[in-house]
């Protein structure tokens, strides 16, 4: 069954856009999904909504495979990364990253290793004493994947992450995103609006139409990928 399913998902803001209206989408665990759409189709909404971070105001979101998406403490384990690497400037690269571990209260023994490992995901294992103003983007932005990750969320919920860098830097994180998603065998949602992006990274893609936003076709790219 799958991890996550929306069903007539709608979201109006209080100052009456639209946003989403009738959005019926699921997200199958392990698979690398992108929403692909035109800028202002409501696909950071429906990421938003999906992390809880704002509520819908028309149909239901179904943690259906719920136990799937928490960690061994229980919580609800999602990570987000924004299209702004959103770093603290004075604080370090190991700092930045250990964040999430200190909000959870985990111990400086457990983090150290956890912290250590995430760096090394992202390439950036030299880099731990750095300051984010040391950093090119592409590096800050490479920060920002290890700081979702550190907690070895089931679910990464990614937002334009590299619509800000150039396209070389874009390609070579576009490659190391997909080795990070096999090696940890976790889920993805990929926001875009890149259809190169999109098909190169992407299991599946669910193509949203303008405003009020909903699917409007759907892509598989890998027949291997899981299904029900
Ligand atoms: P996308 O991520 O596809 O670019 P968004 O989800 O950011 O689209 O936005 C969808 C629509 O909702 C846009 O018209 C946007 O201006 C509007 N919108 C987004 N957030 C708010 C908000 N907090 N209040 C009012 N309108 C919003
Ligand atoms: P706390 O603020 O919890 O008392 P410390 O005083 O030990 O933690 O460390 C201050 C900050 O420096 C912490 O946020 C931590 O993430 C960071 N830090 C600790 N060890 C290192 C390290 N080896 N390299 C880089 N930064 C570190």
């Amino acid at each position: 069954s799958p991890l996550l399913r929306l069903e007539g998902v709608g979201k109006r803001f209080p100052n009456s856009t639209t946003a989403l209206e009738g959005l019926d989408m699921e997200v199958r665990q392990g698979e690398f999904l992108s929403l692909l759409g035109p800028s202002g189709c409501g696909k950071s909404t429906a990421l938003r909504l999906i992390a809880g971070l704002t509520e819908p105001t028309a149909g239901r979101i179904d943690w259906n495979g719920a136990e799937a998406a928490r960690d061994a403490d229980g919580r609800r384990s999602i990570g987000f990364v924004f299209q702004e690497p959103t770093l603290m400037p004075w604080a370090s690269v190991f700092a930045n990253v250990h964040l999430p571990l200190k909000l959870a209260g985990v111990s400086r023994g457990k983090a150290e290793p956890a912290i250590a490992e995430a760096l090394e995901l992202v390439g950036l294992e030299g880099f731990r004493d750095a300051y984010p103003r040391e950093l090119s983007g592409g590096m800050k932005m490479r920060v920002s994947i290890a700081r979702a990750l550190v907690t070895k969320p089931r679910l990464l919920l990614m937002d334009e992450p590299f619509a800000a860098l150039d396209e070389i830097t874009r390609f070579k994180l576009n490659n190391d995103l997909l080795q990070v998603w096999r090696q940890l065998g976790c889920t993805i949602i990929f926001v875009t609006h890149s259809v190169f992006e999109s098909v190169f990274l992407s299991s599946r893609i669910l193509v949203f139409r303008a405003r009020p936003g909903r699917v409007s076709a759907e892509l598989s790219i890998d027949p291997n990928q899981p299904r029900d």
